[in-house]
């Protein structure tokens, strides 16, 4: 496989704190040798563990970017052992858009890994991550949110591995996170996504959700901000003590009778909330056809006991569209 066409204004062996960019070449209309300017910041202080910390993997998902644009300002190297990446949106040229995908490609970044140096440029950023980024780390951290379509009960989340060191290990940095709601995640589509591509290289990955509608709110921020500098603390990078709020639950995602999905397109009126509990069978959403009067809602019934994780935000819904995701409590840990 070639190298991949991009390259970094940033030493990544240097000591100090350095911004700069990932700089991806896309000859267009506008600039004809141009590139995309994806910016990163390098905090490293001698020897010791490395973070990769990465927002706008989606670029609608706002409580990431935001979270890791101030970090970036405000992380000393004085604070640091070792060295902490930064790349607060990953997917550029979607974030400036303020869209999930990019408009360059309609690429979905959490959808093109590994990646590929000669695919579009969605491709060659995944490629870059896979091949330069991940092997140079120990701990990676993905801040995502719900975006425009969905909103998220804040929470940090980690896979089951085959490799179980490496699973209970993402798991306390999920539970370090401090969210108040940590996940054991099952994901519908997981081949591709950014997550796997880190944990094939037996890195440990947390993965979060911060909120959601395609913006974010002090509630989500506060958790967003204490979890970025908790990950650190985990990852033995910078010294101070864990803020973990006095209750966290535990949530299981064991399968797809998780995800409540929409058969029918219509206005979407929600009767359940986020972060309560429903019971199996029970109605959590209608959907009104919007195309005539008369007409009987259809009903939307939870597949199994548990906590709404996961709603969708606009109420306009089309077949396919996911409602409603319920996770399973397994316990809820009081400090
Ligand atoms: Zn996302």
């Amino acid at each position: 496989m070639r190298p991949s066409p991009i390259s970094a204004t940033v030493d990544f062996d240097a000591d100090g704190v350095q911004h700069g960019f990932l700089k991806l070449p896309v000859s267009h209309d506008e600039s004809a040798w141009g590139a995309v300017m994806i910016p990163v910041t390098v905090v490293k202080n001698g020897e010791g563990p490395t973070a990769l910390l990465t927002g706008g993997n989606h670029g609608d998902e706002y409580e990431g970017i935001t979270a890791l644009l101030k970090l970036a300002r405000s992380l000393r190297a004085e604070e640091v052992s070792g060295r902490v990446i930064i790349v607060p949106m990953m997917n550029q040229p979607a974030a400036m858009a303020g869209r999930r995908t990019s408009p360059m490609d309609r690429g979905n970044l959490n959808r093109s890994f590994p990646g590929d140096p000669d695919g579009g440029p969605t491709k060659q950023i995944a490629d870059y991550f896979t091949r330069y980024l991940v092997p140079m780390c120990d701990y990676a951290l993905d801040l995502h949110s719900g975006g425009r379509t969905l909103d998220i009960l804040p929470f940090a989340a980690a896979h089951r591995l085959e490799d179980r060191e490496l699973e209970r290990r993402s798991l306390q940095g999920a539970m370090d996170f401090g969210a108040g709601t940590a996940i054991m995640m099952y994901e519908l589509d997981a081949a591709a996504l950014y997550d796997t591509a880190v944990e094939n290289q037996g890195k440990v990955l947390v993965t979060t959700e911060l909120g959601g509608g395609g913006t974010s709110t002090p509630a989500s921020m506060e958790i967003s901000e204490r979890g970025v500098r908790n990950f650190l603390i985990f990852a033995g990078i910078t010294e101070g003590e864990l803020q973990r709020p006095a209750r966290q639950t535990f949530v299981e995602m064991p399968d797809a009778s998780c995800y409540v999905q929409s058969e029918h397109a219509g206005l979407l009126e929600m009767t359940c909330a986020l972060g309560g509990m429903v019971r199996q069978g029970e109605v959590v959403a209608r959907i009104l056809d919007m195309t005539r009067t008369g007409v009987d809602p259809v009903e939307y019934r939870a597949g199994r006991d548990g906590m709404v994780l996961a709603r969708r935000f606009p109420a306009r819904v089309d077949m396919g569209d996911t409602i409603v995701v319920i996770g399973e409590v397994v316990e809820t840990l009081e400090r």
